[in-house]
């Protein structure tokens, strides 16, 4: 099989699917920014489609949904967005870009403008591509909502505190109003339940935001034995 990455934003293409997808089933929720949000918008919708037949059939995905990876959302929507990630950027391809490269941000936002899809989830799909041991956390006003994390950090576990501590690149961002951190050292302790803040060991964070908005995505990376 063939297969050639998109390259540019074919707009009637996506106008052509997203009319399709609009006659009977689905209403229009917000107007999605760019089209990163628009092809993972109708990506989620061709996911119920498919996955949902019968029950999730009229939606109406907004911008949040769409780097809502909450494992205690409504399956369906879980699915979908699941679906999307995968069908924007299949792990065959995926996981070869993926190969090599350090979590960071910027890392992140060059995978998602070759796949044309959204920053959260490129991340997502960072995260079960890359053998790097590391999580996604996703907090809002500071306070944790959800996150997921691969294999290879599954030996760490998230702290019991719900607000993020303010050692973290997190609270750093709502703290100075900032939407992006720069991949620095913090203290395990800051995130993780067996460690302590004030300690020596350390993991790297680099997060992120949109301007004015309380969600913030945090990549944590285990880099050195702690
Ligand atoms: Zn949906």
């Amino acid at each position: 099989m063939v297969f050639k990455t998109p390259t540019t934003t074919d707009r009637f293409t996506v106008a052509a699917v997203a009319g399709v997808l609009a006659k009977p089933r689905f209403h229009a929720g917000p107007k999605p920014k760019g089209v990163d949000q628009r092809r993972f918008i109708i990506a989620h919708e061709l996911g119920h489609v498919l996955l949902h037949p019968g029950i999730r059939q009229i939606d109406q995905v907004d911008i949040r949904q769409t780097r809502n990876f909450n494992h205690y959302q409504e399956p369906e929507e879980l699915e979908a967005n699941y679906f999307a990630a995968e069908l924007l950027m299949p792990k065959a391809f995926f996981q070869n870009d993926a190969k090599g490269i350090e979590p960071s941000w910027a890392a992140i936002r060059t995978l998602a403008e070759r796949y044309q899809t959204t920053q959260s989830a490129t991340a997502i799909q960072y995260v079960h591509c890359t053998k790097e041991p590391v999580m996604l956390v996703a907090s809002e006003n500071g306070v944790r909502q959800w996150f997921v994390a691969n294999d290879y950090a599954r030996d760490f576990f998230l702290n019991d505190e719900e607000r993020v501590h303010r050692y973290s690149c997190a609270h750093e961002l709502l703290a100075e109003d900032k939407t992006q951190s720069r991949a620095s050292d913090v203290p395990a302790g800051a995130w993780f339940d067996r460690f302590d803040p004030n300690g020596k060991e350390c993991i790297t964070e680099d997060a992120m935001r949109a301007r004015g908005s309380p969600f913030v995505l945090s990549l944590l990376w285990v880099h050195d034995a702690i």
